[in-house]
């Protein structure tokens, strides 16, 4: 069964994302501004960041990846900022943070459950180490183990990201004079994953949590939360607002019809999940990495490689933890207790 698809609102990025060019800065409503930031090297090529104006106050979501072409496009009234809200720590979020922050002296707040990937204080071999022996754990062949781990300059990278002022409950309001915007905290794309949603102006900011193309990959990280899909979920159940709300999301561009677009991804995550038993089931996968072989990608396996390898291997590791969850046996290791305590 099809299901109804979602409305297009964001008709200049649309257009932007099929020319494959950067969308232009938009004035989405009397105090609320969306400005694409460069996210270099990426198929997802930007991040939308959004400008909220208050009473005297003025935040911003999402500042994307740490570029001088995405300052110079924040760079509309940054002596002004006074907030910076990031719905997740990956780099295409929270990069840029660090920088915006020294050049505006605006605080920097995540969700109170968001992880801090790597502390200063982090002993780096120790995580690489720990790294490689999680890929090999999950079937990585050995000479594939260099290009799907972790090395240490993005740990490096990890560790400079900008460390939080403050940390946003679920059900507060992201403080600012003049401004209406309500956190929802929505695990699942990473473990401390927000959205906010601004009643007064119809809107949801849905960062990677829920985007009108792509399903946001659900990875098993180690350490970390034990079962993401599962996670990931419910938070989709606490965000399915109002069909009406306009949906501005942090790559890709903006929509309305936020209870058909978590229809879709529930579908799509389950059908994945099925086609992960089918292929448990015809060919005796011994590891994650056989079954995710297995499994159909867009591009096809071959042409998976490094990062989008790597994430392909831990999205299947999430579904065979959440399968495992729903009371499947599989026999396919997948977590050690040494591993997958922390949280
Ligand atoms: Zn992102």
């Amino acid at each position: 069964m099809s299901l109804p698809s979602i409305t297009f609102t964001g008709h200049a990025q649309k257009e932007a994302w099929q020319n494959k060019v950067l969308p232009p800065v938009e004035q989405i409503c009397e105090d609320v501004w969306s400005v694409p930031v460069p996210f270099p090297g990426s198929p997802m090529r930007y991040t939308v960041s959004y400008l909220l104006v208050g009473d005297g106050d003025v935040v911003l979501i999402d500042p994307g990846w740490d570029s001088d072409a995405g300052l110079r496009l924040a760079g509309l009234g940054l002596s002004d900022l006074t907030g910076i809200v990031v719905t997740h720590y990956h780099s295409d979020h929270l990069g840029m943070a660090a920088r915006l922050r020294a050049a505006s002296g605006a605080w920097v707040a995540l969700g109170d459950l968001e992880v801090r990937r790597l502390s200063a204080c982090e002993d780096l071999d120790l995580v690489l180490h720990n790294d490689r022996e999680k890929m090999t754990l999950w079937g990585v062949p050995a000479g594939r183990l260099s290009e799907v781990a972790m090395d240490k300059p993005t740990l490096v990278h990890l560790q400079d990201l900008a460390d939080p002022d403050l940390r946003l409950t679920d059900g507060s309001l992201v403080p600012g004079r003049g401004l209406d915007l309500k956190v929802v905290t929505t695990p699942g794309h990473s473990p401390g994953h927000i959205c906010m949603v601004d009643e007064t102006h119809s809107l949801i900011f849905s960062g990677d949590h829920v985007l009108p193309r792509i399903s946001p990959q659900i990875a098993l990280e180690l350490p970390g939360p034990p079962n993401p899909l599962a996670d990931y979920y419910d938070s989709l159940d606490l965000i399915a607002f109002e069909d009406e709300m306009e949906v501005c999301p942090a790559h890709e561009y903006r929509f309305s019809g936020m209870q058909r677009r978590v229809a879709e991804l529930v579908k799509h995550n389950r059908e994945r999940s099925a086609e992960v038993l089918r292929v448990l089931d015809r060919h005796r996968a011994e590891t994650v990495w056989d079954i995710a072989r297995h499994l159909t990608w867009s591009r096809g396996w071959d042409s998976l490689q490094a990062v989008s390898l790597r994430l392909a291997v831990s999205e299947t590791a999430s579904h065979v933890v959440y399968l495992r969850s729903q009371g499947h046996e599989i026999n396919v290791p997948v977590t050690e207790p040494r591993l997958g305590a922390l949280r």
